[in-house]
């Protein structure tokens, strides 16, 4: 969708949150950050911030601890929650120096104050730093233990009154199974939040479904290793799922 007399796509959403997994920033090393591909990722958001949109971060830490992995090697789950909330601090401030090398200037958030690395959350400041083209990048999950980083994403994305999450994987949607091991997996265009409960599709956990289900908030999924794909479906175009109701 191009904007009468101007070459830059009208993007059709003011304010957006972007998801991603702490994995998808480790590249082909199977662990930690591959500096290259956070700079691709921060390409791709500065991108989409050209064309005026809004953007909200929300970034896993799969890729350094994650709370179930401890807990069942012995570790107090609560106490491999807390690490796993720290990693996604790590990742959060790899991006924001990755966007800023971009000329994005950015906030990094965290749910759990540590003043010296970057903001408490306050949500009326966080607004204001979107009204003001700043990216923000929320860290630390929720703060809470039990809880993953699909739901901190439902949370801030409510609070911030984004129009849609945005959840970029290695594929370009949902499927009925997955594609990666099934060759006559199908993609959905549609699908309602209950189906992803009740089929157990594999877009978001079943907290984070049911607190955008209950905010009507959609929930877009596409290729996050698609060059362009999150500018081109901003922009109206390209492949990708809409979850939305009921
Ligand atoms: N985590 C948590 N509370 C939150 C968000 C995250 O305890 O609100 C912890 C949890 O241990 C989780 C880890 O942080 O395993 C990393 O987050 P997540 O698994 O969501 O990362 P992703 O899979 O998206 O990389």
């Amino acid at each position: 969708m191009l904007d009468e007399g101007s070459d830059q796509p009208k993007p059709s959403y003011k304010r957006v949150l972007l998801k991603i997994s702490g994995e998808a920033l480790m590249g082909d090393q199977g662990y930690g950050l591959h500096p290259p591909t956070v700079e691709r990722i921060a390409a791709e958001v500065k991108s989409v911030h050209d064309i005026g949109v809004e953007i909200c971060m929300v970034i896993g830490g799969g890729n350094i601890f994650r709370g179930l992995q401890g807990s069942a090697q012995g570790m107090e789950r609560t106490t491999a929650d807390y690490m796993g909330m720290l990693g996604t601090v790590m990742n959060a401030l790899a991006m924001q120096s990755s966007l800023e090398r971009l000329g994005v200037f950015t906030r990094v958030i965290s749910a759990i104050p540590m003043d010296q690395v970057c903001e408490p959350y306050i949500r009326r400041r966080a607004v204001r730093h979107l009204e003001k083209a700043r990216v923000c990048i929320f860290a630390a999950g929720t703060g809470n233990p039990y809880f993953t980083t699909d739901t901190a994403a439902t949370l801030r994305a409510n609070e911030m009154a984004c129009e849609a999450i945005f959840k970029g994987t290695k594929v370009d949607g949902v499927y009925d199974k997955d594609p990666m091991e099934h060759d006559d997996a199908v993609r959905y265009d549609t699908v309602s939040y209950n189906d992803c409960l009740s089929k157990n599709l594999k877009v978001m956990d079943a907290s984070a479904i049911a607190l955008a289900r209950d905010n009507n908030l959609p929930i877009i999924v596409f290729s996050l290793d698609e060059p362009g794909g999150f500018r081109g479906i901003l922009a109206g175009e390209g492949t990708y799922t809409r979850v939305s109701g009921p």
